[in-house]
């Protein structure tokens, strides 16, 4: 467990100190990315592993007959770029698909609120 050191103010409020505030913040992004980089290593192990079992063949009907529908409900789906990441939107339930890696690209390029500016565009609220 982490504890960020504080110091209390004179009317009895909690503020962080800003150096170890900073600190915390840098430990937190390295962290991340070595998480993310790894969860990418794990994600293309599996996929490397699953196209060893599967035929170009057997991967291009598969493709032909499901290429950008709906998992959900089967209609188009529409490609938008969103703040450099592309989402496929379905054009009738509105349920959104990512590339394998395209959050990953999102979380390491930008800030805790521009996070939060994103999901409120993604979500239309
Ligand atoms: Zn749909």
């Amino acid at each position: 467990m982490i504890s960020r050191p504080s110091v209390h103010s004179p009317d009895g409020e909690v503020a962080v100190d800003e150096r170890s505030r900073k600190r915390e913040d840098d430990w937190f992004l390295q962290n991340e990315k070595k998480l993310l980089e790894e969860a990418r290593k794990a994600r293309e192990k599996r996929e490397a592993e699953r196209r060893a079992r599967e035929t170009e063949e057997q991967r291009g009907k598969l493709k032909q007959l499901h290429w950008m529908k709906c998992p959900k409900c089967g209609h188009d789906l529409k490609t938008e770029a969103l703040e450099g990441v592309d989402i496929d939107r379905c054009t009738f339930c509105e349920g959104f698909f990512v590339d394998a890696g395209e959050l990953e690209v999102l979380f390491l390029k930008k800030g805790v609120g521009q996070r939060q500016s994103f999901m409120r565009r993604l979500l239309g609220i």
